[in-house]
């Protein structure tokens, strides 16, 4: 039998860079954690005392590299940045048991989980999905992913994003409900994981909007900062 080929030529697999080799990250799938810090769900109208953490997904295409400018989306006049941290796998499964979870884990990184606002207001009060809020085209600007390795497994430290300069989101990791071995958990009991799976692991409060021009940075203690151009 033949080796069976595509009828075009298929997209590139989005990949991510690692910090200390030249060997790329296949990315497989990007899930994200909605409402995984209490100070972001208030500052949404929620009660985090009612409402836990829940999942949703961006395209892993909307990867924007590390040094790219985010361009400002269109359909949209408020696109508020999200500063998270980024959990990338290195091994997959199903019902992973909380203990054992960290295992998985290839390494972090900083990534900005970008929102059309009002896009998301509109979806949350229509009852409808949320991916023309959150999975548009490089709605997923990223950091270098550094190995556990390097950075360890970081549950604690400052997660904070300033635009222009000016201090918006400031939070600390351990503020998260959801703590990471928590998260893939729950995720691999819900998906079968697969090593390329991100995880962006939820928000402080403090986000906002953003106009074309601004210099967002984003910083995670003990894993990187990164700077994005809104272009
Ligand atoms: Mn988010």
């Amino acid at each position: 039998m033949t080796q069976s080929t595509y009828v075009f030529t298929p997209e590139p697999i989005p990949t991510m860079p690692v910090a200390g080799t030249d060997a790329l990250f296949p990315v497989h799938r990007i899930y994200c954690v909605g409402r995984n810090f209490a100070d972001h769900a208030i500052e949404m109208g929620h009660d985090p005392n009612k409402e836990p953490p829940f999942f949703f997904q961006k395209n892993p295409d909307t990867l924007v590299p590390p040094g790219s400018d985010f361009p400002y989306p269109s359909e949209s006049r408020d696109v508020h940045h999200e500063v998270e941290l980024i959990v990338a796998l290195g091994k997959g499964g199903i019902d992973i048991p909380v203990e054992s979870a960290l295992d998985h884990v290839f390494g972090y990184a900083v990534g900005l989980d970008m929102t059309r606002r009002d896009l998301q207001a509109e979806a949350k009060k229509a009852g409808r999905p949320w991916e023309t809020a959150k999975a548009f085209e490089a709605s997923a600007p990223c950091g270098i992913l550094h190995p556990v390795s390097e950075v360890g497994h970081p549950a604690a430290g400052a997660i904070w994003l300033e635009v222009n300069g000016e201090l918006r989101q400031n939070g600390d990791l351990n503020q998260m409900l959801w703590k990471v071995p928590e998260m893939i958990a729950s995720l691999s009991r819900l998906f079968e994981l697969k090593a390329g799976d991100l995880i962006f692991s939820g928000t402080p409060a403090g986000v906002g909007a953003v106009v074309t021009g601004d210099e967002m940075v984003g910083h995670v203690d003990g894993v990187d900062t990164i700077t994005v151009r809104v272009a």
